[in-house]
């Protein structure tokens, strides 16, 4: 039982001190965040994770009888599929659909790792794999996570392929979809950095979905389902993460393939990692993501009321009022600006670099920086020259009269 609440520090996150305690058949076990330090996969961290970085987890897997190849991709990579549980609820996951997105990759291998040790929960974890069978592609999109691309090998989205599906990476999901027939599908994505809360200035760090079965975004008895569970997720990340939890946009498109399991009756849940103050690397969203799995499969018992569909509209939509660094008050040519800067992600080596680009340009007091600069009304220079235009890439960016760098 829940003994205390915990709360969200905007420094140390939800790292910040624990003060429940979870009691079980009289012993005190590990409190889960605990659990998560001692569990989660440290071979893997950062935002480039391809095949190669997976390998050695794999392996491990594969000897413990838990993996399996699924088929190859475009390229010829391999795509496995991993299985716990031989519960009768049956839940499809698949991750880096999106090459480029990796947060949730991690994620649903730190929960791959929790269900696998030997020392915590394990009465919990006995019951989970009692009651599920947890069906998961870790990357269905190889070829694209060796390029850090959203696309495939053949520049093809797959999240546009749900209806023609003239890739193998897609064909590969539909076909395990038709052969599992599960209860629930989970498809796991991150969004970008400009996502914010509503209109508010707050980023959506986590968003979620339960996709539009149909055009008219009617609520069929499966989209309900998993608007239920979103509702009930999300009444816990609050505690976590208060306004840190977004929902997508449910415009309908029948070639989006958890629009498509929805349309055929699949409850599907899209999960989308964000970003939080300072966390580029996304460790923080991981550790989130791990703790919204936990949740959903009922590690932890629920201290609400059963969640209605008016707790999940309630949910803010996600909007685009968030950008990685806004210069406020600055002149350029003598004329008043706001200057907003987006980081484009480029792969180097096998990390990714965040390299500053101008995104927009004028009175963008909409608009929130992560992070916030005054310039105080001086004139600036950027790249040493006084016009700034969109899409330039930012090498310096200077205080014209005293040459003084603005390091952002
Ligand atoms: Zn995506």
């Amino acid at each position: 039982m829940f003994t205390a609440v915990f709360k969200y520090d905007a420094k140390t996150g939800y790292n910040g001190k624990l003060t429940y305690v979870y009691l079980c058949q009289h012993t005190i076990q590990m409190d889960i965040f605990s659990v998560y330090k001692s569990t989660f996969e440290t071979r893997l961290s950062g935002r480039y994770i391809s095949l190669k970085q997976l390998q050695p987890i794999l392996i491990d897997f594969q000897n413990t009888g838990i993996l399996e190849k699924l088929g190859t991709s475009e390229k010829g990579n391999p795509v496995y599929v991993i299985r716990m549980g031989s519960g009768p609820k049956k839940v499809l996951a698949w991750s880096q659909m999106h090459g480029n997105e990796s947060t949730t990759t991690k994620a649903l291998i730190d929960f791959i790792q929790f269900l696998r040790q030997k020392r915590f929960w394990q009465a919990e974890i006995k019951s989970f794999l009692q009651e599920y069978t947890f069906v998961a592609i870790p990357m269905l999109n190889p070829d694209g996570a060796e390029l850090y691309t959203r696309e495939n090998l053949n520049g093809v989205d797959l999240n546009r392929d749900a209806k023609q599906l003239t890739q193998k990476e897609s064909k590969l999901l539909r076909s395990l979809f038709q052969q599992e027939k599960p209860d629930l599908c989970l498809n796991l994505h991150d969004q970008r950095t400009i996502y914010s809360l509503g209109g508010s200035n707050y980023p959506a760090t986590l968003s979620f979905l339960s996709p539009a079965a149909n055009v008219d975004r009617d609520i069929t008895t499966a989209r309900a389902r998993a608007m239920l569970d979103i509702a009930r997720l999300n009444n816990y990340l609050q505690v976590l993460a208060p306004n840190r939890i977004g929902r997508y946009d449910d415009s309908y498109n029948e070639n989006c393939v958890g629009d498509s399991f929805q349309s055929e009756g699949t409850p599907t849940i899209l999960f989308e990692g964000g970003h939080s103050p300072g966390d580029y690397q996304r460790e923080k969203t991981r550790e989130l993501l791990f703790h919204a799995f936990t949740a959903l499969f009922d590690f932890i018992p629920s201290t609400k009321e059963p969640p209605s569909l008016i707790d999940y509209f309630a949910i803010p939509e996600n909007e685009k009022n968030c950008r990685d660094v806004i210069l406020r008050n600055a002149y350029i040519a003598g004329q008043k600006q706001d200057i907003a800067i987006q980081y484009k992600e480029i792969l180097s080596g096998e990390a990714i670099d965040f390299v500053p680009y101008v995104d927009d340009i004028g009175d963008l007091s909409p608009l929130k920086g992560h992070k916030e600069i005054d310039v105080k009304g001086e004139d600036i220079l950027i790249n040493s020259h006084e016009n700034v235009f969109v899409d330039e890439k930012i090498a310096t960016i200077s205080i014209k009269s005293t040459k003084k760098s603005i390091i952002i």
